[in-house]
């Protein structure tokens, strides 16, 4: 059994006052419906800058909420101007870090061998990596989604073993829905879901890819987000937008109400 993970990248939106206030009503508004924590786990994916306001806030409060980072550098430190260290995150006390988000990948011409080394780069300081893949419109409108998606797999764990995989998180994340109110339907993200966990099953074993959690990402909000749930091979969301409004997210995090 997956536990299901309800994850919100707040992408560039929320500085840090913003981002106080935002964790603050959000864990208000859980606690208030007494939401458990470790049966739906919750994450949060604000920009650098907010991460010390985070992390003060969830140590004062003792909030069961985790956080983590939208990127990371390969390296672990050196004259790299700009980047941010796997290590200074992991001091940061985050947990996750998204590795290879197609706004990267696009924006910044993240190769899948960046996204690669980027990934070994979360495992070295003992962050859990949520890696995005997902295709575009073109590749959709080809029938090419799947062959895609999964190359893009094989490529970012090129390097990874059995043992590293199984702390994995993978996030379908269909660059045509992302932002653009265009959701994929349930029965498209169970597809890649299931096929996603077929080649885990077969890069590893079916054990390994059975624990591996599978989230969808790609205009996710509270009266869409049941149904999506609702499929087999997908134990959570990775949500943009509806992240940022503290109601909504609570609201999927909620999905099951
Ligand atoms: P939207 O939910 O705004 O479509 O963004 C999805 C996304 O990119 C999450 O990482």
């Amino acid at each position: 059994t997956r536990t299901p993970l309800i994850a919100g990248n707040w992408k560039m939106h929320m500085d840090h006052f913003q981002a106080v206030s935002l964790v603050q009503k959000l864990s208000w508004t859980l606690t208030d419906h007494d939401h458990d924590f470790d049966k739906v786990q919750v994450a949060v994916f604000p920009p650098f800058t907010d991460l010390r306001s985070v992390q003060t806030l969830t140590m004062a409060d003792k909030l069961e909420l985790t956080y983590g980072a939208q990127d990371v550098s390969q390296f672990d430190a050196g004259a790299y101007t700009g980047d941010i260290s796997g290590d200074f995150l992991k001091k940061l006390a985050c947990t996750y870090v998204l590795i290879g988000h197609s706004e990267r990948r696009s924006i910044h011409q993240e190769s899948d061998d960046v996204v690669a080394a980027k990934l070994q780069a979360a495992l070295r300081h003992d962050l859990t990596p949520i890696l995005c893949v997902g295709e575009g419109l073109e590749t959709r409108q080809a029938g090419q989604h799947v062959d895609f998606t999964l190359q893009q797999l094989r490529t970012a764990l090129q390097d990874v073993d059995a043992a590293a995989v199984a702390e994995l998180v993978i996030a379908y994340e269909p660059v045509w829905a992302i932002g653009t109110g265009e959701v994929a339907g349930p029965a498209d993200a169970q597809e890649m879901g299931a096929a996603i966990r077929q080649e885990l099953a077969a890069l590893y074993d079916t054990e390994t890819a059975q624990a591996i959690r599978v989230l969808y990402g790609g205009s996710v909000k509270a009266d869409n987000v049941a149904a999506i749930m609702r499929e087999r091979d997908i134990d959570g969301v990775l949500v943009g937008g509806a992240s940022l409004d503290d109601e909504e997210f609570a609201n999927i995090v909620r999905f099951e109400h």
